[in-house]
């Protein structure tokens, strides 16, 4: 259930870990009406005092877009404002239908484009579509990450049935690039699918990656293990699509299909353009 909160929010909040190469995150609502099975942010504590179940509330923060431009502004002064969108939430959540919070602060960086170096957009939502002509407007300032963990909806409705069809977010990302919007498609978690998938991928994305449940979590799979999320395999699949090697496999399937160069492992999938490293670069460990 969506409530709106009472108390100005700080929406920029200074980032580091798996999102280096950032300089904030950006959250509109507190909860994930999605409530994905495997979801990392159901552990953290800012969830787990709530004391309600993860998928069952999703809040929208008091947005004020002035007070945001002021924020944005001063983090320009710092520093930079390379910023990810969202790192605890989906920013397209369903109540983003009527409370329109993503969209009020899009709306405030088209109105000072100079202020934003860079904005990652990652969402599983087809409602991000509706704002195809504002991310248009930021040009090559932003990225709209849309997760595609796989093209089988019967495997989409066991790991996360309350997300989002694959066929809506196909035309999600159909939109989006009929608006000229660089489009990634977020193959991660990696999860089972069909053969076609990586075609499927290489037609749809300017850019793809693809992460796992043992580099991607953050924590060398402990999170994912903590989850339990080997439980949602039958046996048969468990063999093939549950190991660590099986990133690199399904790389090397699409790069059949799209040029290596646009292919992403991991974190390097979920930073900025500009310093990001596709799939066969040499990675130095400093910066991993
Ligand atoms: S959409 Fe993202 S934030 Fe929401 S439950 Fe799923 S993984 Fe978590």
């Amino acid at each position: 259930m969506a409530r709106s909160a009472n108390a100005p929010n700080r929406l920029l909040t200074p980032t580091g870990g798996y999102l280096r190469g950032y300089d904030y995150t950006l959250n509109p609502y507190v909860g994930c009406a999605y409530g994905c099975s495997y979801c990392y942010v159901q552990a953290l504590p800012v969830a787990r005092f709530r004391g309600e179940p993860w998928g069952s509330y999703a809040d929208v923060k008091r947005i004020d877009p002035n007070a945001f431009l002021g924020e944005l502004r001063r983090a320009k002064r710092r520093g930079g404002t390379r910023i990810f969108m969202s790192s605890s939430t989906d920013p397209y959540q369903p109540a983003e239908w009527r409370m329109g919070a993503t969209r009020s602060l899009l709306l405030a960086i088209r109105s000072a484009p100079d202020l934003l170096d860079f904005l990652f957009v990652q969402t599983r939502s087809p409602l991000v579509a509706r704002d195809a002509e504002i991310l248009s407007s930021l040009r090559d300032r932003a990225l709209v990450s849309v997760t595609l963990e796989t093209d089988r909806e019967d495997v989409r409705r066991r790991f996360a049935p309350r997300a989002p069809t694959v066929r809506a977010r196909i035309r999600a990302i159909e939109t989006l690039r009929a608006h000229g919007i660089p489009v990634q498609v977020a193959v991660a978690p990696l999860l089972p699918s069909s053969p076609d998938f990586p075609s499927l991928i290489a037609r749809l994305a300017d850019v793809a990656a693809i992460d796992d449940w043992f580099v991607g979590d953050g924590a060398n799979g402990r999170r994912s293990q903590a989850l339990g999320v080997e439980r949602w395999y039958p046996p048969e699949e468990r063999a093939t699509w549950y190991r660590p090697e099986q990133a690199r496999v399904f790389a090397e399937a699409l790069a059949r299909h799209m040029p290596r160069e646009r292919i992403f492992l991991h974190q390097q999938g979920f930073l900025p353009t500009d310093v990001r490293r596709p799939m066969d670069e040499r990675i130095d460990p400093e910066h991993a």
